[in-house]
């Protein structure tokens, strides 16, 4: 299950944020996924929590952040905003574009006491 291997990893990087910034009293970790990722949100908290158990970070709230795709058109040089997965530029049409976001996979903060 890909969404088990991304609680592996953050609970991989948030431990080691933990450990440096000598934080106590965890209550949540705020994560920022990208809709580009494919990670469905009720696998990854379901996944974060089976793997907790017995751990520092048992009980402590895994809060998703869903970020929206946007891109940027070279043809006409706007950013915009791509729903359903549409790769194309909604002004000019121009079907060459980049992504500039929703490929995210970050741990935005970890919230303590
Ligand atoms: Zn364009």
């Amino acid at each position: 299950m890909h969404e088990l291997r991304i609680a592996e990893s953050i609970v991989k990087i948030s431990t080691k944020e933990i450990e440096r910034q000598h934080l106590t009293g965890i209550r949540a970790i705020g994560v920022r996924i990208g809709a580009l990722a494919g990670v469905n949100a009720d696998s990854l908290l379901f996944g974060f929590e089976a793997i907790t158990v017995d751990t520092p970070l048992a009980g402590v709230k895994l809060e998703v952040e869903e970020v929206p795709v946007k891109g940027k058109c070279h043809a006409c040089q706007k950013d915009f905003e791509i729903k359903e997965f549409i790769f194309v530029c909604p002004h000019c049409y121009s079907s060459d574009i980049e992504i500039s976001q929703g490929q995210e996979l970050d741990i935005a903060y970890i919230e303590t006491d």
